[in-house]
């Protein structure tokens, strides 16, 4: 199974989706889902099961984007606290999101048993610790909260982590899976249920009205709804105004006394580490995750992985780095997701994005809210993830501060560029900014020493790119369009690939 980057995520031990689907592009579908990560697969799967006639188009494959290089655990609460959602947005929001949290693991069972989908699926308890004192303030205020919403939280004196902390909050009733196992289970569940999956169909572009056609390399597909769970809609959107991308990093390990976590658990370190355990190939690992960073910020991104492994090394006795891997996710710029119809476009156009590090939960929320309103149901979700929301006090500060600094992306990367006199100077495997012969140009030498030469101004809104020498890819640090070292697209928003400059020559 193939991912967006170029290390291995614990998860790609799996082989790709068997496809079974018949090319059916001659009728028209009740619903184009856009995307197969776990956003497409669980909507689609619904909307199908419901009785609507569905059909996903996969740029690469299934699983190909941050399902697979999440960490897949599912929680009740949220990357933002339920304080901070009440103060935002009033306490029967915050109720709501409560419920809705706990609604969308609820679904997540309801769909493995209801198709007997064998993907490691396991009950937790998850605990939170706090490692100061400005940390424990924050835990107590989270702790209050939650349980005033229902869901359950509180101090305990033990720890299954060996972590030292100055509190910690047990919450009982949380969960794991593999994301890919599960993403496949369902998905196969949907090719019983008549629905159409099509992998490698990138959707290109759109014509609309009452019926959609969306022109893909596979040719036109035709429908009445079309859904983007593409993690972040294509083209330019205000959404990507309200979205900021950043990167977190993976690690999954043997340890030498075997004492595995039997538990999920995070700190309260601004950005948060956090710990859970998974069976692979017949071996206990222990998953880490942290050093997440705004994407382009981290001049060199192998460092983030020598930085959690120090970490991790700290507090466990580890033998083996198995698997190591980074993925994009989006923050929203008031906390909340967004969900529903895809703003500034005709009613019948859908998306979901914004999950920060939630998107397990968040996912599973839009497979419910984005059917109901497929299906001409009232959801009371659809105000709370309203993307066309204006919130004037939630996310104001920190939509001011993102606009700043895209508004710092745009100008000040523009003298990131270094001034080289030869191509020559670049190490095999190095990719650069640079400027040559009065160009300004991104330059990748690959290990057989060929210099790939591309346009540095990203086709989405001309924000300079910046290299990732982890993933391998260019990234924009804007709105997180990704390319590979040839300028193709893996990752949206962007919908062009970058212009290729022929530097070999000169
Ligand atoms: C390191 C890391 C750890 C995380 N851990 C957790 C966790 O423990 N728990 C949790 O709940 N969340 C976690 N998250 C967040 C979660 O993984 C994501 O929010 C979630 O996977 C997003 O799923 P998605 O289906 O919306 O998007 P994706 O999985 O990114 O899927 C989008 C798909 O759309 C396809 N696509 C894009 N454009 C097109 C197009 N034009 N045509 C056709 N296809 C297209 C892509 O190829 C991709 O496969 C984590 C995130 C990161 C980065």
């Amino acid at each position: 199974m193939k991912r967006d980057g170029n290390k291995k995520s614990a998860w790609q031990t799996e082989e790709g989706f068997e496809n079974s689907t018949i090319n059916t592009l001659d009728i028209v579908y009740d619903v184009l889902v856009v995307g197969g990560g776990i956003t497409g697969v669980s909507t689609a799967y619904r909307l199908q099961r419901a009785g609507k006639k569905c059909i996903l188009a996969e740029a690469h494959n299934l699983g190909f984007g941050t399902t697979g290089g999440t960490t897949a655990h599912l929680n009740n609460f949220f990357d933002t606290p339920y304080n901070q959602v009440e103060s935002d947005f009033g306490k029967e929001n915050a109720q709501l999101l409560a419920y809705g949290a706990q609604l969308a693991l609820d679904t997540i069972k309801e769909n493995i048993s209801e198709n007997n989908i064998d993907c490691d699926f396991t009950e937790h308890t998850a605990y939170i610790f706090s490692l100061d004192d400005k940390q424990d303030e924050s835990l107590q205020k989270l702790v209050d909260s939650s349980n005033e919403l229902g869901v359950e939280m509180g101090f305990i004196n033990d720890s299954p982590f060996p972590i030292p902390y100055k509190r910690i909050a047990s919450v009982p009733g949380q969960a794991q899976f593999h994301p890919i196992k599960y993403i496949h289970g369902l998905a196969r569940a949907f090719v019983t249920l008549g629905g159409v999956i099509l992998e490698n169909c990138r959707v290109e572009k759109t014509d609309d009205g009452d019926i959609i056609t969306a022109h893909t390399p596979k040719g036109e597909i035709r429908a009445k709804n079309l859904f983007y769970a593409t993690h972040i809609p294509p083209g330019v959107n205000l959404l990507h105004f309200r979205c900021a991308p950043y990167r977190s990093y993976a690690i999954a390990c043997t340890l030498k006394d075997g004492k595995y976590p039997q538990a999920l658990g995070y700190d309260m370190d601004d950005p948060y580490h956090y710990y859970r355990t998974h069976r692979i190939d017949g071996m206990d690992h222990l998953i880490a995750g942290g050093e997440d960073h705004k994407t382009g910020d981290e001049e060199n991104t192998e460092n983030c992985f020598r930085k959690l492994e120090a970490y991790v090394r700290k507090y466990y006795q580890v033998d083996k780095v198995a698997y190591q891997w980074s993925s994009q996710y989006f923050e929203p710029v008031d906390g909340l997701p967004y969900i529903g119809n895809l703003p500034g476009n005709p009613d019948n156009y859908y998306c979901a994005t914004g999950f920060s590090g939630n998107g397990m939960i968040y996912g599973t929320i839009s497979s419910l809210l984005i059917s109901e309103m497929i299906m001409g149901a009232t959801s009371a979700y659809a105000k709370l993830f309203d993307p066309s929301r204006i919130k004037p006090v939630a996310g104001f500060h920190d939509f001011v501060k993102e606009a700043a600094d895209v508004v710092g992306h745009f100008i000040g990367d523009r003298f990131k560029f270094e001034k080289i006199d030869s191509i020559g100077e670049l190490s095999p495997g190095e990719g650069k900014l640079v400027k040559h012969d009065g160009h300004q140009l991104a330059v990748y030498k690959d290990e057989s020493g060929k210099v790939h030469g591309l346009n540095a101004a990203c086709t989405h809104v001309k924000c300079i790119i910046a290299w990732n020498s982890a993933e391998k890819s260019w990234d924009c640090p804007c709105h997180g369009s990704r390319f590979d070292h040839e300028g193709t697209v893996i990752t949206g928003p962007a919908r062009k690939n970058l212009e290729k400059l022929n530097v070999q020559k000169e």
